[in-house]
């Protein structure tokens, strides 16, 4: 059974009471909820000046989405708010980097605020529909629907509902969320107009992850003192995790400890499946922002730091993802039906010692042509691992190219298919 533990750097406010640290008594009641972050944005005539402060609000305390593209979140609802319309707010919590589990122990300890973020939102843009988008048989869907049944008498004209997506990588890509819930099969699609103009079935459609929501909740409720807060998941070797609540500029060694990890050599994935390694060298320079390390440019994403065993071979490690990655596509684009299934085989030769030269020739090649083709960006994500292997671990790769036996591959690695973890008590 993989874990799921929870824990901060600072004084949290997402997580605050549910414990700190590691100390649950499962889901907080919508009373408990009340009582420690007060009540969201009151139901009342919204006027243009009560629109403008609280965007305003959102935009000082720096509210940025949180599923990965740190996007600034007043901007999306100004979006809304220009179209005039009745929006449907939907709440992304179909995490589908598996290894990241935020969003889900955020909505397994306390769904009410996320779901105060939503309303709050809905309230402000004029929308009376809620949908909260997240993976099929989840572990937090009976929590969930425990706390909108505890809503029931006070969310008034708003309806929340609950809509499930397939179990796959891409069920979380914003047009795929357009598209299931507009009654198709959830898979990406070119974007030709935004969400916030033509979303789900034609109507103006705000979507953000469910830890954006969260933030809102506790910017319009706790202002300042919750600016710049954000969660993290940090993920072990074995695939056991641990949320950490921390504050954007807090290095990321703080992080790690704070999860009980202690780095010496070993590598770190960060961002995602699709993300980049940061090396124990450049550790100590590293702080948690939307930018990792300046040198190279190591993106935050979805804010997953997963620590490798250093005995692992890197080469072999990052051939089982991308293997992986290519088996989540819909293999609807070029692309993904044949570059990333070649890409997957290439490096898999090299990291079983039976490459040559011609494979990273090959890769050298296609990575450019894979870049920026996709109707989505999961090539370009899995060509940025890629290149990250390659220069993060140049000369081990370039001894897998000449066969140079590596004792480091092992047959099977813990990641990157991963079961769900389950939050513990401690
Ligand atoms: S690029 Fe790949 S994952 Fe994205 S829509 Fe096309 S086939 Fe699907």
């Amino acid at each position: 059974m993989k874990t799921l533990t929870f824990g901060a750097t600072h004084e949290p406010v997402l997580l605050a009471g549910i414990g700190n640290p590691n100390v649950f008594e499962g889901s907080m009641t919508l009373a408990d909820h009340r009582a420690l972050h007060g009540s969201p944005l009151p139901a009342g005539r919204r006027t243009k000046r009560s629109v403008e402060g609280v965007i305003g609000a959102l935009q000082r305390d720096g509210v940025r989405g949180r599923g990965g593209a740190n996007f600034p979140f007043a901007i999306k609802l100004q979006s809304i708010v220009d179209q005039r319309k009745k929006p449907i707010i939907v709440v992304n919590a179909a995490e589908g980097e598996p290894a990241s589990a935020k969003d889900l122990g955020l909505l397994s300890r306390n769904p009410h605020l996320i779901l105060d973020g939503a309303i709050s939102v809905a309230r402000l843009v004029g929308g009376s529909e809620v949908i909260i988008w997240l993976h099929h048989g989840s572990a937090a869907l009976g929590v969930l629907r425990r706390a909108i049944d505890e809503r029931v008498q006070e969310v008034g004209d708003i309806s929340i509902k609950v809509a499930q997506a397939p179990d796959r990588f891409v069920s979380g890509q914003v047009t795929s969320v357009v598209q299931g819930l507009s009654g198709g099969i959830a898979l990406p699609y070119v974007l030709k107009e935004q969400p916030s103009v033509k979303g789900v079935n034609g109507r103006p459609t705000l979507i953000s992850n469910a830890e954006t929501y969260a933030l809102v909740a506790t910017t319009l409720q706790h202002g300042a003192d919750s600016a710049g807060h954000l969660l993290t998941t940090i993920m072990d070797a074995a695939g056991n995790r641990t949320i950490i609540e921390t504050i954007r500029g807090t290095s990321v060694s703080a992080v790690l400890s704070a999860a009980g990890v202690s780095v010496t050599n070993e590598p770190i994935l960060v961002g995602g499946y699709a993300g980049s390694w940061l090396t124990a060298d450049r550790l100590s320079a590293a702080v948690v922002d939307s930018i990792v390390a300046t040198e190279p440019d190591i993106r935050l994403g979805v804010a997953l730091f997963a620590v490798a065993d250093p005995t692992w071979c890197p080469v072999a490690l990052t051939a089982r993802i991308v293997a992986w990655l290519a088996s989540q596509s819909a293999g609807q684009c070029g692309p993904c039906a044949f570059g990333l299934p070649a890409t997957a085989e290439a490096l898999t030769r090299l990291a079983q010692g039976v490459g040559s030269s011609t494979d990273r020739d090959h890769l050298v090649r296609w990575l450019p042509m894979l870049t920026g083709r996709g109707a989505c960006a999961h090539p370009d994500g899995v060509v940025g691992l890629v290149r990250a292997t390659g220069e993060s671990f140049a000369n081990h790769l370039w001894d897998h190219v000449n066969q140079v036996p590596c004792t480091s591959v092992r047959a099977t690695y813990p990641w990157p298919s991963l079961e769900m973890p389950v939050p513990v008590s401690a």
